[in-house]
């Protein structure tokens, strides 16, 4: 039987996010969110996290800004701007374990995702990073997106898939996916594959060297 971990990027959003929340609520399906800094600042930001966390959902860190990957961005404090700025709003709210996802721009995994540095504070605050093995693309085509995204499940036994809890990305599709992925018999589960998981707590299970910009 295949599986289907669903994650969800870049919120949370004041009007997608409970949305999700609830179609994820209404088939008993456990996600992780990956959230940005910029989006907590607003107490409504923090209590959409809070909602989350309360319906047993991973939250993770990704990144502030969502401007520049991490192994592209030349200042030298790129990694407090980005990752520590995040959890210094997200801690409060969300307990150890600390996740963090790296940013990829389209999806794209490569050495753009992670500098040295970034790989550095991960290790020391013993952060999982979590990859992703399916980019659907809700944003691009918020109504065709899951033909590809049960392409990609089919292709895999295990497929830990980027969605998005913003505008005109997955929510729109989001309860015809996943009752037709349950009728292909998907099992959804909120455990990651291990190959998307290059750090886990703090330890590097694998070689990063395609993840990390050289001399960076
Ligand atoms: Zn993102």
């Amino acid at each position: 039987m295949s599986l289907l971990t669903l994650s969800f990027d870049n919120g949370p959003d004041p009007e997608v996010t409970p949305r999700v929340l609830d179609v994820l609520a209404s088939h008993d399906i456990t996600a992780q969110f990956f959230v940005l800094g910029k989006q907590l600042v607003t107490e409504e930001g923090r209590c959409l996290v809070a909602r989350a966390r309360d319906a047993g959902h991973l939250i993770g860190n990704h990144s502030f800004t969502h401007a520049i990957p991490l192994g592209e961005d030349p200042r030298p404090d790129a990694v407090e701007a980005e990752i520590a700025a995040t959890d210094a709003l997200l801690a409060p709210l969300v307990p150890a374990p600390k996740w963090f996802r790296p940013f990829g721009g389209g999806g794209k995994l490569g050495p753009h995702l992670l500098s040295q540095r970034a790989v550095d504070h991960l290790v020391r605050h013993r952060y999982s990073c979590v990859l992703w093995n399916s980019v659907p693309g809700d944003w691009l085509d918020p109504t065709g997106w899951p033909e590809r995204a049960l392409a990609d499940c089919a292709a895999q036994p295990h497929t830990l898939m980027v969605l998005h809890d913003i505008p005109n990305a997955s929510l729109h599709a989001l309860d015809g996916f996943i009752r037709r992925a349950k009728d292909q018999g998907l099992r959804f589960t909120p455990e990651r594959p291990s190959d998307c998981v290059p750090i886990l707590e703090g330890r590097i299970t694998r070689d990063i060297t395609g993840l990390v910009a050289p001399g960076a």
